[in-house]
């Protein structure tokens, strides 16, 4: 049998190519049952660099009561060496003690994590949205003074299991207030996968309409109702040219009822190989870091593409 490969067919109004940011190391794992060793973290990432993801987001500097699967933030940043470091290695901040955490690690890169919503602002943050924004201050201050680039999250961008549906103004509000901070780029995120093509459009139409033009811009969406692709390449086709996506589809999403979670990087690999986007990434390479990931979390992974090749 050959190797299965997408017939390449390039597109008209699609770019030449796309950054991907990769959420695995944190995004996924964060949100997967069980806890990976530090040493295996480190070839987790070492393997997504080895298969030529650029942009790698690695760990998040939170109390180790919050998240413990990410407790060992330290650890892993000794571990991973020059390999986990400069502006393509993010990792997430709360707050000014987990900056303060990063920086003293050589930390050039971080990430916050805001919400376009006052109820999971008070659910993940325990404070309104505003008053989120204030904490938020300076830590992208200290950041931008320390020379670090700045992304900033924001979460239930298109619907919130407790609001419903999210404003569309709303949301553009709430991603103003961050980049007014001097954040270098958004994250848009579709924290419970309720998303859909035409309202990613609305979306991504009102903030530039905002003066927040789609350079800034990159989409975080989540598989729960199967258009986490389908809205990803909507975004593309509009302008954005960061898209994040994890690895075998790692981390399920906790608020939403499904343990569908991120958008798997190969699916979206398949997806960009079959227009032509550039992406530096080796399908074969992340396919078979995949299975071996599968091995030590003891589960299967949910990318189909995966799925597919992972017997060939
Ligand atoms: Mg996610």
């Amino acid at each position: 049998m050959t190797r299965t490969l997408p017939m390449t067919e390039p597109t008209p109004g699609m770019p030449d190519r796309v950054t991907i940011y990769e959420v695995g190391p944190r995004d996924g794992l964060q949100n997967e049952k069980s806890v990976v060793p530090t040493p295996v973290k480190a070839e987790f990432v070492r393997r997504l660099l080895a298969a030529g993801l650029s942009t790698v987001e690695l760990t998040s500097f939170v109390p180790q009561t919050w998240v413990p699967q990410l407790g060992d933030a330290e650890e892993l940043l000794d571990l991973l060496g020059e390999d986990g470091l400069g502006q393509q290695r993010p990792v997430l901040v709360p707050n000014e003690r987990g900056l303060d955490r990063a920086l003293e690690k050589g930390v050039t890169s971080v990430a916050i994590f805001g919400s376009a919503t006052e109820t999971f602002a008070q659910k993940n943050l325990n404070r309104s949205v505003a008053a989120s924004v204030e904490m938020f201050a300076p830590v992208v201050k200290r950041s931008l003074d320390a020379g670090a680039w700045v992304r900033a999250y924001v979460s239930m961008c298109f619907g919130d299991p407790w609001e419903g549906p999210v404003p569309v103004e709303q949301v553009v509000d709430a991603c103003s207030r961050l980049m007014d901070l001097g954040c270098d780029q958004l994250s848009l995120g579709d924290t419970i996968g309720v998303g859909t093509s035409g309202h990613v459009l609305r979306l991504l139409d009102a903030l530039d309409d905002a003066g927040i033009g789609m350079e800034q811009v990159a989409v975080h969406f989540h598989d729960t109702y199967g258009q986490a692709l389908a809205n990803t390449m909507t975004a593309i086709r509009r302008g954005v040219r960061v898209v994040d996506a994890s690895t075998g589809g790692l981390g399920g999403c906790p608020y939403a009822k499904s343990a569908t979670g991120n958008l798997a990087t190969e699916d979206l690999v398949w997806a960009l190989d079959g227009l032509g986007i550039e992406h530096g990434a080796d399908l074969d390479a992340l396919v078979t870091t995949s299975t071996w990931m599968a091995e030590q979390l003891g589960r299967p992974a949910p990318s189909r593409v995966v799925k597919a090749l992972a017997g060939d």
